[in-house]
């Protein structure tokens, strides 16, 4: 997409992540937009509205981050957790979790529904999670079976603050996230926008001189920073059309293939059984019921699984 062509006709289209980059800028960046799938995952549970909008953003954040990865097989999982303290208690919500693998997406959220009731309908980070609480990314690389692991304290205003706060903490990338949540009482749809200073232009070389107030960063971060929540969220405008409005003064932005997000999880019963099979027959007859199975239900997607 170069600024004197004409602007393509993307498709509004839901669960999708398109990629793009200003190369004279040394920036990248990834936009995401979420509906049915978010339905599909929230479906299997029956969470309160705050829990709901969590969720949703924390999958946006995972598909945005995720779909960074750039080898097949590849895996980002995001967790936030409470701490408990003596002092504080555990928090309403005390575990959120993520992941994504190739297009695929899940997660779930463990909270007090009871607690929770007693607050206003859209709670702080802070009030959910208690003091102390914090984000942690886990790249998980298949093919050269590394691992990285960042974790930073949950203590910005929203989960795209912490995710911002890995990226200048961990990577040194200065890094610009916005996120969009909106449910209309039966859908829910989630959007987002993740827009990064790569100073050397690639990935994977050193960065030498990584610094916020780099003038290319400056200028890419105030274009992105305009962007409003309701642009995330508008399914009348493109995912293409959203990077066009944003950057159409630049002299280059070239998007990438667009990759279909899909809900994905991976229970199955032979994991199952094979993890059941670890315990004592004695232990495992306790945990059997009436009917002579064991029950285990899966945290992400409610799906029960009967093991002999
Ligand atoms: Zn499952």
């Amino acid at each position: 997409m170069k600024h004197d062509a004409a602007l393509p006709e993307g498709e509004t289209g839901f669960d999708r992540v398109l990629a793009f980059a200003l190369p004279q800028r040394d920036a990248r960046g990834r936009v995401v937009r979420l509906g049915p799938v978010l339905d599909e995952i929230l479906s299997a549970h029956d969470y309160p509205t705050a829990i709901r909008h969590l969720l949703a953003e924390a999958l946006v954040l995972t598909a945005l981050i995720g779909s960074l990865i750039k080898e097949d097989g590849g895996q980002l999982t995001i967790q936030a957790q409470a701490q408990a303290q003596e002092d504080v208690g555990p928090g309403i919500v005390d575990l959120l979790v993520c992941d994504y693998r190739g297009g695929e997406v899940r997660g779930y959220v463990r909270h007090d529904g009871e607690r929770l009731a007693a607050l206003e309908t859209f709670p702080s980070l802070q009030a959910l999670f208690g003091a102390g609480a914090y984000l942690a990314l886990t790249f998980d690389l298949a093919a050269t079976n590394q691992r990285y692991q960042g974790i930073v304290p949950l203590d910005g205003e929203s989960l795209a603050e912490a995710c911002q706060a890995y990226f200048a903490r961990s990577e040194q990338i200065p890094t610009l996230i916005r996120t969009g949540v909106r449910w209309d009482g039966q859908h829910t749809i989630a959007g987002g926008l993740l827009v990064q200073h790569l100073p050397e232009g690639e990935e994977g070389r050193e960065r030498l001189h990584v610094r916020i107030d780099h003038p290319e960063w400056e200028h890419v971060a105030v274009l992105a920073g305009s962007t409003r929540q309701e642009e995330l969220i508008d399914p009348a405008l493109s995912l293409e059309g959203l990077v066009w409005r944003l950057f159409h003064d630049e002299g280059e932005v070239r998007v990438d293939a667009l990759s279909l997000l899909s809900r994905g999880c991976r229970c199955t019963a032979e994991h199952y059984a094979s993890v059941l099979s670890r315990f004592p027959e004695s232990e495992r007859e306790e945990m059997r019921g009436d009917d002579g199975m064991i029950s285990v239900d899966c945290a992400f997607c409610s799906r029960v699984f009967k093991i002999p």
